[in-house]
């Protein structure tokens, strides 16, 4: 858990880390929650700061209007009251979020896609999950399950995901699927996923995405494959949301994003040769890295105290 003391302006005040536990079950995860939040405030009052509102935000399914984690295959979250929860006991206004949403929020408003009025941040870590951002706010979905790129089909037939379909994304490109599918050819095993739909552990892996992409860049010949055929499903999912949402900005974060120029070169001149009519987006890595998540929980805060 990533936890901050964010100013109005989103200057980071105090930052801190602690483990969530989620082998616990989900009400100690909760409980764990509860109380770091209340250190934090009692860090903010020693320093002569006044908090005026918490923002919180989870992985999964999240119904942000009533303030419910409905769904987290990692945590185990089944719709806890988790807003309601936080602003009875600790007595400030809450906003629970998203984390993929939260840290595309801040992305678009004090990151990479800043003065950008439409822009999609795509998160490519253990999975792939985006947030649709226009007029500074993420859309959420009718469901709370918006912007799940990931399992955007895009090789019928190919790789197992984790949500149990064949060829979606996240199971060719996500920086887990590069590492996978690089050790799997080198050692001749499946492959396929053995991670949750919101991106769950992955099993033993022997070489990191970073060290897939060093190699193609070396002219290994099996790294080269793996990272251009991530690349291209990224090209193709990528086009797919360009399609739909008209960006002028695609931000990409995540580990995967870390590989830099070689991720980048290639997947622009990718994505250029997918679209026709539509326009190119700017497409640039994350500037906020992992305290993106922190800062679009403290806008999401601010925002609702401002709309109350
Ligand atoms: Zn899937």
């Amino acid at each position: 858990m990533k936890c901050a003391l964010i100013r109005p302006d989103g200057a980071v005040v105090h930052a801190e880390r602690h483990p969530t536990g989620a082998d616990r079950g989900a009400e100690a995860v909760v409980d764990t929650i509860l109380t770091v939040a209340d250190g934090l405030i009692d860090t903010a009052r020693t320093a002569g700061l006044t908090p005026t509102a918490l923002g919180i935000v989870v992985p999964g399914i999240v119904d942000q209007t009533r303030g419910v984690a409905v769904w987290s295959a990692n945590i185990g979250f089944r719709d806890v009251p988790l807003r309601d929860l936080a602003a009875d006991r600790l007595g400030l206004p809450t906003a629970l979020g998203h984390d993929v949403r939260a840290g595309g929020l801040a992305e678009a408003r004090l990151g990479a896609g800043r003065d950008c009025g439409h822009v999609l941040f795509v998160a490519i870590g253990t999975g792939i999950a985006a947030a649709h951002v226009v007029a500074a706010a993420a859309a959420t979905g009718a469901h709370g399950a918006a912007g799940e790129l990931g399992h955007i089909l895009v090789r019928p037939g190919g790789p197992r995901c984790g949500c149990g379909r064949s060829g979606c994304l996240e199971a060719i490109a996500s920086a887990s699927a590069v590492a996978r599918r690089y050790t799997a050819l080198a050692t001749g095993t499946t492959g396929n996923a053995d991670t949750t739909p919101d991106g769950g552990s992955a099993g033993p892996t022997v070489v990191t995405a970073a060290e897939v992409a060093g190699r193609a860049a070396a002219g290994e010949e099996l790294a080269t494959r793996v990272w251009r055929e991530a690349v291209e499903a990224l090209a193709d999912g990528l086009a797919t949301a360009q399609a739909l949402y008209d960006v002028q900005t695609i931000v990409l974060g995540g580990g995967l994003a870390q590989a830099g120029p070689e991720l980048f070169d290639p997947l622009r001149t990718a994505l250029r040769e997918r679209l026709t009519f539509h326009r190119e987006p700017r497409l640039v890595p994350a500037a906020l890295g992992d305290e993106a998540g922190c800062l679009g929980a403290a806008l999401l805060a601010l925002d609702q105290l401002e709309d109350s």
